[in-house]
């Protein structure tokens, strides 16, 4: 017995949970109709009082008053709606009068259907018009269930009240009081299917909906993994590639020149056997940072191998970009990290510059190999330096741009054709 209400106390809660969900989705729905359902009860109750006051004149006085009565009721329920069409605008979800609209309306809708039926008990005794208002609420307006319990209990006693004060009396009573009993039972189960009915729709579309942004954003960490390495954060070399190739083309098109470094950490291999892996993953990723920190945001930086770095620099000329790869080797040189407080682990790097002149035809491929045969010749050289490729002395055009103009140092560099810029110490 007791795990039984347990279990009924947990499923009342999940299904008031359930409905806290639903219920602004609700009174959107039900503020959305409320023009055209508000205008069709003004129209409604104003023939009601109208027919009301008509009938009124035709009938002795004792029974005119109270036709009278009613029709007074039914002027100020229509002036209830008129004042709500008028203010509709100010019916929003997020007003305290648009939330309690709806039930407020029910509530007013089932007391004039039962005051009509209380009317009819002088003319034709019947509660049809109080059983036709539980079906026209029922079927239209969106009340939580709780709420809808409460209104339709309310509206049966009034109405079961207002049968005692009628000329009816003895088993027509009773009778009568049975039927307003189905038809409150019936409009109570039609609010339960519409709400159950609109609470499972939209609890199934908010379900999707999170689903599709999950989906939305697992595909987004993925398409981000895809693209970069996870250890340093910097593209990886496919996306690098297709990004470059956009950069070159663009460049291209520009008529803008562009250039590309080729780093390589210096005997790499050393750190890792010395200190291990983590050791030199640490080194890795500070060589990123240093590079993150050496470049402009709008270059493209990647991991292009084991500890191969390479930066693309759009619009850069061969001695800006030469600056940048003296910048970013010192830098590396002289700012070993830490890697714990008892090893300073000593790194270098070679790097190789590669220059596209304003309005080259080459490619990706191209600037890569000449990147690589840059640094290539680093290395056989004695590492720890910067070696321009043949590419970029032939891309220089002092006429185009002050970028452009021969660095002296070029000009000293006597390694043809690539140029060699020596470590400073
Ligand atoms: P060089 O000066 O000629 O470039 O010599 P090197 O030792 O730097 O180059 P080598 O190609 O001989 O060795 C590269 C090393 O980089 C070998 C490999 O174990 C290491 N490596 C590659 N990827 C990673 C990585 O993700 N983490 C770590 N810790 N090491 C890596
Ligand atoms: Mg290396
Ligand atoms: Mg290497």
């Amino acid at each position: 017995m007791k795990a039984s209400l347990h279990r009924l106390w947990a499923f009342l809660k999940r299904w008031k949970h359930l409905n806290d969900q639903v219920s602004p989705l609700a009174l959107i729905a039900n503020l959305r109709f409320m023009t055209w359902f508000l205008a069709m009860l003004v129209l409604m109750v104003g023939a009601g009082a109208w027919l009301s006051f008509q009938g009124a004149t035709t009938l002795p006085p004792h029974q005119a008053e109270p036709l009278r009565l009613v029709a007074w009721l039914d002027l100020a329920a229509m002036a209830f709606f008129a004042l709500l069409l008028a203010f509709r605008k100010h019916l929003v979800p997020e007003a305290k009068l648009g939330q309690i609209v709806p039930s407020l309306l029910a509530l007013v809708c089932l007391l004039v259907a039962g005051l009509w039926s209380f009317l009819a008990q002088w003319f034709m005794p019947s509660v049809t018009l109080y059983a036709l208002g539980c079906c026209f609420v029922g079927t239209l307006l969106l009340i939580r269930p709780a709420m809808t319990l409460l209104i339709y209990g309310l509206s049966f006693v009034a109405m079961s009240w207002a049968l005692g004060q009628s000329p009816v009396t003895g088993l027509l009573l009773s009778t009568e009081r049975l039927y307003a009993g189905f038809a409150s039972v019936l409009g109570v189960a039609l609010s339960l299917v519409l709400w159950h009915r609109f609470a499972t729709a939209e609890l199934l579309r908010i379900k999707v909906q999170a689903q599709r942004q999950q989906l939305e954003a697992q595909n987004q960490q993925l398409q981000n993994m895809a693209m970069h390495d996870a250890l340093t954060g910097l593209l990886n070399r496919r996306a690098f590639e297709i990004q470059a190739e956009q950069a070159i083309s663009r460049a291209r098109r520009d008529g803008t020149s562009l250039a590309a470094l080729m780093l390589d950490l210096d005997h790499f291999k050393r750190i890792n056997d010395q200190y291990g892996h983590p050791a030199g993953d640490a080194v890795l990723k500070f060589t990123a940072d240093v590079m993150a920190a050496s470049v402009r945001e709008t270059d493209l930086m990647a991991r292009v191998g084991g500890e191969e770095f390479m930066v693309l620099l759009p619009g850069s000329s061969p001695q800006a970009a030469l600056e940048v790869a003296e910048k970013v080797r010192q830098r590396v040189t002289h700012a070993p990290p830490a890697l714990n407080t008892v090893w300073q682990v000593h790194i270098s790097a070679s790097v190789g510059v590669a220059c596209f002149a304003p309005g080259h035809m080459g490619s990706f491929e191209q600037l890569y190999a000449q990147a690589d045969q840059a640094l290539y010749e680093a290395k056989r050289l004695g590492r720890n330096r910067v070696v321009q490729s043949a590419g970029c002395l032939s891309s220089t055009n002092p006429h185009n741009s002050d970028d452009l103009k021969p660095s002296t140092d070029r000009h000293a560099a006597n390694v043809s054709p690539l140029h060699n810029i020596q470590p400073s110490q």
